[in-house]
């Protein structure tokens, strides 16, 4: 086996172990430079990737490589080599090797006090961020990193250190609250202020994007629309599931996009779903945001709600019980932002009583918010009960490998409920519907999306099945 081989034997290993997005933005660019005596060198197109193989997938690979080869795997080494087809322009675009920043870095820097700054910068940068949409509240150094959220992070902050070399565009796909627009902003307010920049850095919501094309067009003025989202040197944008269905915004987007990706700028996305799980995208859009980085965020376990949460309060100057912190933690399950109203009314409260208030008073303030999600308690299991009565199909018949046309059916419709309901990531309804790939899951989703459009039976079928849902 000659290193090549052995190299695509290892791939093949990887991708059983790993997920498509990890998978495909890890190894796309990776080789076997050298096998020597056991030594191994491992060739990746830039540092950013050299550090995350190195950090967390050094286990994975020596044992991928041990699996396929029966020579002795001592020790790898990664190095960063331009690729043979990569010309050298392409190469120089490579990310700054030495001063890309690392995972702690926005902990243990705080970002520049707006004190610290004379008053004649902060009134420029003020004016920046207006300019801008960039919010001073969203920052790396207030954004908690967990195990749901790491690849994000680190990829928004290599973009915000190399912006349009590292990875062109970044595409952040996770469930409401979960910390897209905070990142986004984080960029924003790292290159313009922390960073201080001359850089053009947008932010703008698909809402915003699309009514700026929509009045374009009403005044005649497209040129300047474009002429305005052409400027820009990074440009983020939130939410671009909203684009769906937007035919002519998504033809001024892909305008926009191949203009600014041609000339090296940064484009950063945000969205509730992976690209191709957004409806009626066109295809060129879709292959588009594949180009680059694709980083999911889930939902965060409690250690990171516990830590996010006293965060949070810090930040208000409010001071939580481990007691209490935990408790709000606990309780509120996917939704930082319902963590960040709950901590609200209890501040809230507080200064009405003008003292700490106890864990009882606590429990009843924000019974509210959990009354509210007490009264649907809407989980995997209440779907897949409902859906197997609402067929007539046994669960376990839904769940097994069958591919009977009635089961696959009702398969397709709860993966389409659970997404739509609980907003759960593909991988893990794939694996609660019987261990299926998140791509069957997606395609389920799609299926059911789909033939709610043309078909008065399934869209009527989903409508009832929502209604029980609730009731
Ligand atoms: P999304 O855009 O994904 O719906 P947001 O970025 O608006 O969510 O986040 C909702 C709230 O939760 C914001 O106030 C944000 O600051 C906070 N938040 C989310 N994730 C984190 C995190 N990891 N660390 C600190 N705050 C977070
Ligand atoms: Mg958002």
């Amino acid at each position: 086996m000659d290193t090549q081989q052995l190299w695509q034997a290892t791939l093949g290993e990887l991708e059983l172990l790993l997920s498509k997005a990890n998978f495909t933005t890890w190894f796309k660019n990776t080789g076997v430079s050298s096998l020597r005596e056991g030594k191994v060198i491992i060739s990746v197109s830039n540092n950013f990737t050299k550090e995350w193989l190195e950090k967390k997938y050094h286990q994975t690979i020596l044992k991928a490589l041990r699996n396929v080869t029966n020579q002795e795997i001592k020790e790898i080494k990664y190095s960063v080599e331009p690729l043979p087809n990569q010309s050298p322009v392409k190469s120089e675009l490579e990310p700054n090797l030495e001063n890309r920043p690392t995972e702690t870095e926005p902990t243990k820097k705080t970002a520049i006090s707006n004190n610290q700054l004379a008053g004649e910068e902060r009134k420029k940068n003020q004016k920046q961020l207006d300019n801008f949409n960039i919010n001073t509240r969203y920052t790396f150094g207030n954004f908690i990193v967990g195990k749901n959220n790491e690849l994000a992070h680190a990829a928004a902050l290599a973009v915000s250190k190399s912006p349009g070399r590292t990875y062109n565009p970044l595409f952040i796909y996770g469930g409401v609250g979960l910390g897209k627009t905070h990142l986004l902003q984080a960029i924003g307010h790292k290159i313009l202020i922390e960073n201080n920049q001359e850089k053009k850095t947008l932010y703008v919501s698909c809402e915003k994007f699309t009514n700026d094309f929509i009045s374009a067009i009403q005044n005649g003025q497209t040129k300047n629309f474009y002429q305005k989202y052409r400027l820009v040197d990074i440009l983020l944008i939130d939410d671009i599931q909203f684009i769906s269905r937007k035919e002519q915004t998504q033809e001024a987007f892909f305008h926009t996009f191949n203009d600014l990706h041609q000339h090296n700028k940064q484009v950063v996305i945000s969205s509730d779903r992976p690209p191709k799980a957004i409806a009626d995208l066109e295809h060129r859009l879709v292959s588009r945001f594949e180009w680059g980085m694709i980083a999911d965020i889930s939902t965060p376990d409690l250690e990171t709600k516990i830590a996010i949460i006293e965060s949070k309060a810090k930040e208000k100057n409010y001071s939580l019980t481990p007691e209490i912190s935990n408790y709000l933690a606990t309780v509120i399950r996917n939704n930082i932002r319902e963590l960040e109203g709950a901590l609200n009314k209890i501040i809230g409260y507080s200064q009405l009583k003008n003292r700490q208030l106890k864990l009882e008073e606590i429990k009843e303030i924000i019974s509210s918010i959990t009354i509210n999600s007490q009264k649907k308690p809407l989980t995997i299991k209440l779907i897949l009960n409902t859906v197997s009565e609402y067929f007539d199909i046994k669960i376990e018949d839904i769940i097994s490998p069958c591919r009977k046309k009635n089961l696959a059916e009702a398969r397709q419709t709860i993966m389409y409920l659970i997404r739509e309901e609980l907003k759960t990531s593909y991988p893990v309804i794939g694996q609660e519907i019987g261990g299926r790939d998140h791509t069957t899951v997606i395609h389920a989703c799609d299926k059911i999306s789909e033939k709610i459009k043309n078909n008065n039976k399934v869209r009527q079928d989903i409508e009832i099945l929502k209604q029980k849902l609730h009731s």
